[in-house]
């Protein structure tokens, strides 16, 4: 008995040695792949299994010892009551796109303030701040939009806008009903941490201040796609985009996102069905244009309801617009219809555009009318790139807290920021601008008099994109970013 058991001990032993290392073999593996997934942003899949989202545990270690989300989280602290003050002062004196003079004006002074370069006069009334390290890295674009919108205030703010302007012909009202102000105040925030933190960072910065993203007044080109136009990317050399947008609806502190298509590309289409006049009592005499451009609404909707993936992503076609005809006992020449396209895939819109010539044509055609169809684009799909977007949601996670970081299903308004992410790999995302004491229910829309932003959300903004701005520019993983 004895000896058996030493034998067995030993026979044990040997083969326990031998084991040992494979056991450590599996044991490094196991723990190099568990922290590789903890490390690892892991995508969030949506009912129909789509990328929407990433979840992490950990974001990737820092070799450098300079405390960066000290930085931020103290300069955010120290800037807040300016960016208020700055914001205050914006949301007083509004100006309508294309017409953001003295905005522009203010923006430049407190940049150059800063000791930042200044370009002004890009896709007119832009401003352009340039913070250059001088060390070698990336070029990170960080862009707010500066217009405000033709509403007249109802809100009873000390600081409520008193302005008035013209617009289409009419005097107006003029409101940073959008939330821009607070765009530009936490910009300028940012701005300010992060020219303070220069020199612990590689590469440059260029604040994009961007005007006209409401669009531009009709005949006149703006906005993000002029600035585009005019060279922005090339210029500068930016590598990718950042920005951000308030929400009205959405509880201060917290900060939603959507990878892939986050709000939807907008394009307008009108619809001229051609017939041919007759009385009203006898149709069989001409061809009924009305009947026609009913028929067609309807087949409009099936492209949608039947013929459109929609587990996909969401797609909408709505005719805002009928015109045609005099009186009741005259069939028309001819009627119009006009209407909005929403999109959140690329691919989608160019179908759904093909579908709606189609439809159209072939209807009007089955009539014996014609139709002739135009679609010109607002916006294209403000596309979030994937690669990027898992890259720097663990970044936010570590400055605003994994709970107040979440994904959003697509908005199907459209954003021009559009226009930058069709060009270089971007993310977009909300910042909260509601008082957590107002019910989201009761938190008055974008674009209304009564819109209001609860200024303690702005700091969140601030932290975001200075956030997104230094991680961006202290990993290495830059490379990896691919196209959209
Ligand atoms: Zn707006
Ligand atoms: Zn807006």
């Amino acid at each position: 008995m004895f000896y058996t058991i030493k034998l067995s001990n030993l026979v044990y032993f040997e083969f326990y040695k031998h084991k040992t290392m494979k056991h450590i073999y599996i044991l490094i593996l196991v723990i190099g792949a568990l922290t590789l997934t903890a490390q690892t942003p892991q995508p969030v899949k949506s009912q129909t299994g789509a990328t929407v989202g990433y979840e992490t545990v950990k974001p990737a270690p820092k070799t450098h010892t300079f405390n960066y989300i000290q930085a931020i989280n103290d300069g955010a602290r120290k800037v807040e009551s300016t960016v208020i003050d700055w914001r205050r002062d914006f949301h007083e004196f509004p100006e309508l796109s294309n017409r953001e003079f003295k905005t522009a004006d203010k923006i430049a002074l407190k940049l150059r303030g800063m000791g930042l370069k200044v370009d002004q006069g890009m896709a007119k009334t832009g401003v352009i701040g340039i913070l250059d390290t001088g060390k070698e890295g990336p070029t990170v674009g960080l862009r707010a939009d500066t217009d405000a919108l033709p509403v007249t205030e109802r809100n009873d703010l000390p600081f409520r806008s008193r302005e008035t302007s013209e617009f289409l012909g009419n005097e107006v009202g003029v409101m940073h009903a959008c939330g821009h102000d607070t765009h530009v105040a936490m910009l300028l925030g940012a701005a300010q941490i992060l020219t303070n933190m220069k020199n612990e960072l590689t590469g440059k910065i260029i604040f994009v201040f961007q005007p006209a993203e409401e669009g531009a007044p009709p005949g006149e080109e703006g906005g993000a796609a002029l600035m585009v136009k005019e060279g922005l990317i090339e210029t500068y050399g930016i590598d990718v985009m950042f920005g951000q947008h308030i929400s009205s609806g959405l509880d201060v502190g917290k900060v939603i996102y959507k990878a892939g298509g986050i709000m939807a590309a907008a394009d307008r289409f009108s619809i001229k069905v051609k017939g041919k006049q007759t009385h009203g009592a006898r149709p069989w005499g001409g061809v009924d244009p009305i009947t026609t451009a009913a028929q067609i609404i309807m087949g409009l909707q099936t492209i949608i309801s039947r013929q459109t993936e929609l587990t996909k992503e969401a797609a909408v076609i709505s005719v805002g617009k009928i015109t045609g005809g005099v009186r009741n006992n005259i069939i028309p020449e001819e009627a119009e219809l006009v209407g909005t396209i929403r999109t959140l895939d690329v691919g989608m819109r160019d179908i759904i555009h093909e579908k709606i010539r189609k439809t159209a044509t072939l209807i009007a055609e089955s009539a014996g009318a014609t139709a002739e169809v135009e679609i010109t684009g607002y916006a294209p799909v403000t596309f979030n790139n994937h690669e990027l977007t898992k890259q720097m949601i663990p970044a936010l996670y570590e400055i605003l807290g994994e709970d107040n970081v979440r994904v959003t299903p697509a908005v199907t308004g459209a954003e021009d920021f559009s226009f930058f992410a069709e060009k270089i790999p971007s993310l977009y995302y909300f910042v909260g601008g509601k008082a957590l004491d107002t019910p989201a229910d009761q938190a008055f829309p974008h674009h209304t008099p009564d819109f209001i932003i609860d200024e303690s959300g702005l700091i969140t903004g601030v932290k975001a994109i200075t956030q997104l701005a230094v991680s961006y520019l202290t990993t290495d993983q830059q490379a990896s970013v691919g196209g959209n």
